[in-house]
């Protein structure tokens, strides 16, 4: 009863999202490119007799059973048929409100976390129900990596190449919310059935070749609108990230999170340097493929 598991809970940026319509259901049909990065919160699960709590750090994180990290144990709990209960402590890096998928990793680290020490053996296969009805892109954390994500996302497919290469990170820290961003898309929303860049990507990969500058954010216009003050500052990111060799300088997801991708460390770090120096909070990082992440997850102890 007193053991208690370490996990980590790796963040994502979107190298590409096309909105191409609403569905049926009223949710979005989209089709993105997830990739994990080395930045993570770390959480702690220790098990107790009764009862779900949740701790962070972090003062925008709930602590209540609106936490999604408590939503996914609880699930797992009812579905399981778990008698005992869980204390889970959150350490938050990844920003919040930041378009990185704080949130839903936690969530999905919660699943695979709990998975072990239940002794459930359901694996990501077995979780994937759960992680979807707790959010479109908690069914990619069970994964992580290089991945494309269809449907409300949820649907994902990993790509055989996984992307190596160095994530330039800018925080502008303004928090934006997701669903505020997805209304404005609607508001202006003609359906996109003809939108491919991620399309062209996948099938230039497959020749030997990654096109990055191909790649789109049809939520970066919504998000640019939901926080007037990130317009500016946009501008100013991406300028710095392409003058310093960046591949690709996108928004990551609604935002508000910008990032670079770079072949080398020392031009990240550049990049990062004079950022910083237009007084922008940038952090180097890297990607976490399929392969590492899945080792990731080996390296959970026990303590
Ligand atoms: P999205 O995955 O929609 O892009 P995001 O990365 O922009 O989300 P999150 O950091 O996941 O944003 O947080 C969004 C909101 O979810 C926060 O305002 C917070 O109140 C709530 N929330 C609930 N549980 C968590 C959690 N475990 N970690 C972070 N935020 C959480």
């Amino acid at each position: 009863m007193t053991r208690a598991l370490r996990v980590r809970s790796y963040a994502k940026v979107n190298l590409g999202l096309e909105v191409l319509g609403v569905r049926e259901d009223g949710y979005h049909e989209l089709r993105t490119l997830f990739q994990t990065i080395d930045l993570h919160d770390d959480i702690t699960l220790r098990p107790r007799k009764a009862g779900i709590v949740v701790r962070c750090d972090h003062p925008l994180v709930p602590t209540d059973a609106t936490n999604l990290a408590a939503q996914a144990a609880e699930a797992l709990r009812r579905y399981a048929r778990i008698a005992s209960g869980v204390e889970i402590t959150i350490r938050k890096r990844i920003p919040v409100g930041g378009g990185l998928g704080g949130g839903s990793s936690n969530a999905a680290a919660v699943l695979l976390g709990l998975d072990r020490i239940w002794r459930l053996g359901l694996g990501p296969a077995g979780l994937h129900l759960l992680a979807r009805r707790l959010g479109a892109d908690v069914p990619f954390f069970l994964l992580g990596g290089t991945a494309l994500g269809l449907a409300r996302g949820d649907e994902v497919y990993p790509l055989h190449q996984q992307l190596r290469a160095w994530v330039v990170l800018v925080d502008p820290g303004l928090p934006v919310s997701t669903a505020r961003v997805f209304a404005r898309v609607d508001a202006g929303l003609t359906p996109r059935g003809n939108s491919s860049s991620i399309f062209y990507f996948v099938s230039r990969e497959l020749q030997g070749a990654r096109a990055f500058r191909l790649l789109v954010n049809d939520l970066e216009e919504a998000a640019l609108e939901e926080a007037p003050a990130l317009r500016g500052q946009a501008r100013r990111i991406r300028g710095v990230l392409l003058k310093e060799g960046a591949r690709l300088a996108a928004l990551s997801g609604s935002g508000s999170s910008y990032f670079g991708l770079f072949d080398g460390a020392r031009a990240a770090r550049r990049a990062c340097a004079a950022l910083a120096a237009e007084g922008l909070q940038a952090q180097v990082t890297r990607t976490v493929t399929l392969e590492q992440y899945r080792g990731s997850g080996a390296r959970r102890r026990a303590r």
